[in-house]
């Protein structure tokens, strides 16, 4: 069995430079599928029972961006502790993108993703990105949520929606892909903007002399 400690550490999965970071956290129902999720995009893997990991965990993907960009990204996942709905803020705070999941053949698990999403939009960054997943497509026979009822969901908290499959691995890296670029392209955003904000700060406070020189040629009122 393949749990999260077993795979290669971030660091040295790839020699090439990495322009971004992303960090993509998993958030849904104990049960949904979140953990073979991960499994499935990293490792093309699915084990029917799967190790839950003892505290939070994390795996990397590297990939190339459509900007051109070099990504690493780092999926975290919950390691239990979602049964208690009892995620400690510095986990959404820390993410840059949210992957929402859902099991088709749960009711209550889907009804509980807004309870999720307005629990992260509490702590997360604002402006964080993020994607709802409506896992074990594989299963179809035995689905309660319909795709409609998940658009709409989706389409309410401005997320994109996707169908996946663990187990048979449909969809399950066109989804994170998204996620993934989605993130990115929020942490890079927000890093630009920070740079700006620095520069303008250093800008504006007046330093001894020099400082209080630009500050009048900038600011003087004649
Ligand atoms: P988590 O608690 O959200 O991390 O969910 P897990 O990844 O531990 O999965 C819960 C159970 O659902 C496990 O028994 C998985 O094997 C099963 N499972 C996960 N994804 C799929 C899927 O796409 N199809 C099917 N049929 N079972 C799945
Ligand atoms: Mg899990």
């Amino acid at each position: 069995m393949k749990g999260a400690r077993h795979n290669v550490p971030c660091e040295m999965q790839s020699s090439q430079p990495i322009d971004v970071s992303p960090r993509v956290v998993m958030a849904g129902a104990s049960g949904s599928g979140k953990t073979s999720l991960i499994s499935q995009y990293i490792n093309q893997d699915f084990s029917p029972s799967v190790m839950s990991s003892v505290g939070i965990d994390f795996r990397c993907k590297t990939l190339l961006l459509t900007s051109g960009k070099r990504a690493k990204a780092q999926l975290w996942d919950t390691a239990g502790q979602e049964r208690f709905r009892v995620i400690a803020a510095n986990y959404w705070r820390g993410a840059d993108g949210i992957v929402y999941v859902f099991d088709m053949a749960d009711m209550q698990g889907f009804l509980q993703v807004e309870r999720w999403a307005e629990e992260a939009t509490k702590s997360a960054k604002p402006g964080t990105t993020g994607v709802l997943l409506g896992n074990k497509s594989d299963l179809g026979y035995r689905r309660t949520v319909t795709r409609e009822q998940a658009e709409q969901l989706a389409s309410r908290l401005g997320l994109r929606y996707f169908e996946v499959s663990a187990k048979i691995g449909l969809n399950v890296s066109e989804a994170f892909r998204d996620a993934i670029e989605q993130a990115a392209n929020f942490k890079i955003m927000r890093e630009t903007q920070e740079a700006q904000l620095r520069q303008e700060q250093q800008r504006k406070v007046p330093v001894g002399e020099e400082g209080e020189k630009e500050a009048a040629g900038c600011c003087a009122v004649m």
